[in-house]
This record gives C-alpha cells, structure tokens and sequence, in this order.
C-alpha cells in the first residue's frame, strides 16, 4: 500500500522479548491530562481534589490561563481535612455547589482524585454519586483518579474516558467510535477523510459536548486514536463494542493502515480508498521526505513517558529511516501496540516500565542521535552531550493524520539541527579566538 516504504519485516517485534523494569520512575502524573481535556470538552470542570503541590502542576502546564473563567480547578485538602473525613465530603459538596451555582455553563464536572486524596481515602466515587443525584439532570458528575501513586500522565485521559462509559447510553446501531482526546482541528480532518470514504455515522468519545456524547453497543466499531486508552477500550469491550485494530494514526504509513483497516470494516472498495486517499498521502510523504533529510540513519532512544513510544518508533524507523535502540514505554498493551510492533524490525531493546538509574546506564553506554524523555532527565542529558526531545511535546503538538505528519517528523529533526548549528557555532568561535 505504502509501495515507497520498505516490505513489513517478516518476523516483528510483536512478540520481541520485553525488560521489564519496576524501579524509581521519572514521569508526570495523570493530573496533566486536564490540560488536553479541558480544552476538548467545553462544558466541562475538572475538580482535583488536592493539595497545593496538583494546583501549581496544573498551573503550570497549562501555562498561562488566559480563560476569564478556566474549566479547571482545585478543592484544596487542609491539614485538618486530614483528621475529619466527614468535614472533608461536607466541605466538597459546599465547594461543588458554590462552583455550579457560580458556572451554569458546567454540564458535566469531574471530582478528579490526587496522591493526597487517596492516601487519606476519600471516597470520589460516592461523592460523585451524591452529588450527580443532587445536581442531575443540569450536571453530570463523574470520578476519576490523575494520582501519581497510580497514574502516569496519559494514563489521566484514559481513566477519564473510561470513567465516562457507564453513562453512554446503550445503541445497536452499526456505528464507528473514535476514542481520544484530539484538538478539534485533527478531528475534523479525520471527520472529513472517513466521510469522503463513506463510513459512518462516526461519534467520538470525549465529544465536545455533553449533548453529543456517543451512544455504545454491540454494533459500535472502536478505533484508537492513542495508544494509551486500553482500559477505556476494556470499558467499551464490555458494553459490547469491538476494536478495529491497527497501527496508529502517525506518518503517512500509519493512517493509511489505519483508514484501511476501518475501510475493510465499512466494505469500502479499493478504488474509492485510493481515489481519496491518494493526495494528502502524496502530500504527507512530501513533508515527511524534508524533515528525513536530518533523521535518516540516525539513531533514537525512548525513555518510557507517554505510551506514544511504540507508534513512533514505527513511524521514525520505517518513514524517516531512523535506527531505535531502545523503545522504552510504561506499559505495552499488546492488543493495541500489536499492529505498530509488527512493523517494526527486530533489533531494539524492548521495555516496560521504569528504573531509572538502570535506564540512565544503557542511554549512557548507547550515546543516541537522539533521546526522547520526560522534562526531567533532559537537561541533565543535554548537559552530558545529548540531544533531547520532550515526550510531553508529542502530547500537546497536533500529530495525527497526514496532514500533520511533516510537523511530527520536523519535531524530531528539530533538536538535531539545533545540535548542529550549535556545534558549528562554538566551532566558528574557536576559529575566531584562534585567529585574534
Ligand atoms: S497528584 Fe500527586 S504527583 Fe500529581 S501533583 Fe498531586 S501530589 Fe503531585
């Protein structure tokens, strides 16, 4: 399909050896999952119940709220919440109504648990039952936990989505989901591609809006647009809805796969999909060939961040000829990475989890081209010679689909051609010393 590319290797890394590591782990929190979400759905809060430490993380990477009126917040837990368990739940209900009172603009608020709120063990669940019954039909509120002690960072948006399956109200219609929390820009190319290959209706779990929310059941089709939704997809399983498994969404190469596999779903026919598919693919390699320019031959290590590692591995090393020597993620959901780790050659070390100090070792010994970790390995790697990538970048940069594909490569190229000018910026300075 992708006849530029190289064959799929014969034998993947599907069923690779995998290392698995449980040491200390170096990787944000659920809570910064808000950041994505709160933009997504518009009539939506996210409540962290939390200590001041979750408010100046959120505060912080959602960088400067520039919203008069922001869809985030914090219940801060005193130190006397401590002791009163009773005073604590009295004084969320207080602080819940005093918000819907002030924001009749929420139809649908998250009470969004932390490290502090469940180490004293307050009940979100039965706070979020309370509270639906006394604020319903207006507001629907819902729990999930963004602790550290139980969630890296993506992993908030799949507890989220998960949290919002039970309320999906039931269907038997043959539909298709799109699950995953895309800035509506890629949505709505997404939206437009599989329209022009007639598939549909197509809901998306989150919707904008809670008026939109997706119906489920046993005819739902589900199709992944993050790696890291397994126990969302778990949920939906159970409302009888079926996984179309594929590759992800990134590079020319993983939509394409991803659109035919959905188009093998709907009984869509090869002419139609080659007729419009042809140019944004055209399109996609043409920006993916610059950016490769830099990344070819190349070689990339994946500290475990994100869960996007495995997909992007499959895009640098087949799209942009990259070498990866280890593609570390904090789990690996077989079911969903299957497909990515089929095309990707055997060769790199495969891991799970994270001990950092172990990590740290093989990065050293491998001195990568390039490595992609969490904000606070990189300046310690750029200080030792190497070139770093944030994964939380991948995150909050507009990556999927075709037309996004040049701008996912460039990320990538980026920090290389930076090394370089840099290096032959001190060399120019020698140059001149040594002339003076
Ligand atoms: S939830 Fe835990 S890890 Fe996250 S900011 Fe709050 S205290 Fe820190």
């Amino acid at each position: 399909m992708s006849d530029h590319l190289p064959p799929p290797p014969e034998t993947g890394c599907r069923n690779a050896p995998l290392l698995k590591e449980r040491g200390q782990r170096e990787v944000f929190c659920g809570l910064t999952g808000i950041v994505w979400l709160h933009r997504k759905m518009q009539d939506a809060f996210f409540l962290v119940v939390g200590s001041r430490t979750c408010a100046h993380l959120l505060q912080s990477a959602a960088g400067v709220m520039i919203f008069a009126e922001p869809r985030f917040g914090t219940a801060i837990l005193e130190e006397g919440d401590l002791a009163g368990m009773k005073d604590a739940q009295d004084e969320l209900d207080r602080e819940v109504a005093r918000l819907l009172e002030r924001r009749p603009d929420i139809r649908q608020l998250f009470l969004v648990g932390s490290c502090p709120s469940e180490v004293i063990k307050l009940d979100l669940a039965k706070a979020a039952q309370r509270l639906s019954a006394r604020h319903a039909p207006h507001v629907r509120v819902m729990n999930y936990s963004g602790s550290g002690i139980e969630t890296t960072f993506t992993q908030g948006e799949d507890a989220c989505l998960e949290a919002m399956v039970p309320e999906l109200p039931a269907t038997d219609a043959h539909e298709l989901l799109l699950v995953g929390a895309l800035p509506d820009v890629v949505e709505d190319q997404a939206l437009q591609l599989l329209a022009d290959l007639g598939i549909g209706p197509v809901r998306c779990l989150p919707a904008r809006r809670v008026d939109e929310m997706p119906h489920v059941g046993p005819n739902t089709r589900v199709a992944l647009t993050q790696p890291f939704l397994g126990d969302t997809l778990a949920a939906l399983e159970r409302r009888g809805a079926r996984h179309v498994p594929s590759p992800l969404p990134f590079g020319e190469e993983g939509t394409t796969q991803w659109l035919a596999a959905l188009a093998a779903e709907f009984g869509v026919d090869r002419d139609r999909f080659e007729r419009v598919t042809a140019a944004p693919r055209a399109r996609a390699r043409k920006a993916i060939a610059a950016a490769a320019e830099t990344l070819r031959g190349r070689s990339i290590f994946f500290f475990p961040d994100s869960q996007l590692e495995v997909p992007l591995a499959r895009f640098l090393t087949r799209e942009c000829g990259m070498e990866a020597i280890e593609i570390g993620t904090p789990f690996l959901h077989r079911a969903i990475a299957g497909p990515d780790l089929d095309l990707i050659a055997p060769g790199p070390t495969l891991s799970e989890g994270q001990d950092v100090d172990l990590q740290l070792d093989r990065v050293r010994a491998a001195r990568p081209d390039l490595t992609v970790c969490g904000l606070g390995l990189a300046n310690p790697l750029e200080a030792e010679g190497l070139a770093t990538k944030w994964a939380i970048e991948l995150v909050f940069t507009p990556v999927h689909f075709y037309e996004q594909a040049g701008d996912l490569a460039a990320l990538f190229a980026r920090p290389l051609r930076r090394k370089e000018l840099l290096k032959v910026g001190a060399a120019a300075t020698a140059q001149r010393e040594i002339g003076a």
